[in-house]
């Protein structure tokens, strides 16, 4: 269906955005962490694109898309950051698949639900200098626009902002979780590299749903 092919398009732009991205995710996750993040971040998108497409072939809705995607990147991704993005795409992918149609107010409820399971398998919370500190101010944004009853590719663009505003403001901070957090020093100045992809991933959904 319709939805499906919007959601494969979706995995695949992040794919094709994160791969032109890999050596600066690269280097930015060299400053206090290991490197690997461009790398793991385009092995687990490669793995979820091709998931997703063989889920929309087979006639999947987004939801089903969604949840093959996940799968596929946990399946390859490795890393800290490969288990959380696994767990993401496939709780949003599960609230999606229970809803009737793929609408602000769903999309708003299937985020804050992947926002509560990266926090509960990470054990981090926002200004601990992760991806959740773009995730979060992005799911209190798109909250508004959905309470505000704004269409989803106009309110998905609106709420982008928010997490751009978050991922450079975590330069300033020190990381309290994950393997940086042992540098945790040597990271200020630098933004967090999982909280750039992440948004470089927002910004991709944004350039599909437009
Ligand atoms: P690894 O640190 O295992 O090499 P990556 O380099 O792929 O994994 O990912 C690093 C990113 O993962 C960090 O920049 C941060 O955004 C995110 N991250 C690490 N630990 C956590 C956590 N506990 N909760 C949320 N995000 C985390
Ligand atoms: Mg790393
Ligand atoms: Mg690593």
């Amino acid at each position: 269906g319709r939805g499906g092919r919007v959601a494969a398009a979706v995995v695949e732009r992040m794919r094709a955005v994160i791969s032109a991205r890999e050596d600066e995710l690269g280097r930015l996750d060299a400053v206090a962490g290991d490197g690997d993040h461009g790398r793991g971040m385009v092995r687990g998108l490669t793995a979820a694109s091709l998931a997703a497409a063989e889920a929309h072939q087979a006639g999947g809705g987004a939801g089903a898309v969604l949840a093959a995607a996940g799968k596929g990147f946990d399946d390859t991704a490795g890393g800290a950051s490969g288990a959380l993005w696994g767990a993401m795409l496939r709780t949003v992918g599960q609230t999606v698949a229970a809803a009737d149609h793929l609408d602000t107010a769903t999309l708003h409820r299937g985020l804050a639900e992947a926002l509560d399971a990266v926090m509960r398998l990470g054990r981090a919370k926002p200004g601990d200098k992760t991806m959740l500190d773009a995730l979060a101010p992005f799911v209190t944004a798109l909250g508004e626009q959905a309470q505000a009853g704004v269409a989803l590719a106009e309110a998905w663009a609106a709420a982008l902002p928010a997490a751009e505003r978050g991922t450079a403001a975590t330069a300033d901070l020190a990381a309290r979780r994950g393997r940086s957090a042992a540098l945790a020093e040597r990271s200020l100045g630098t933004p967090d590299p999982g909280a750039t992809s992440l948004t470089y991933c927002l910004a991709s959904v944004a350039e599909v749903l437009a």
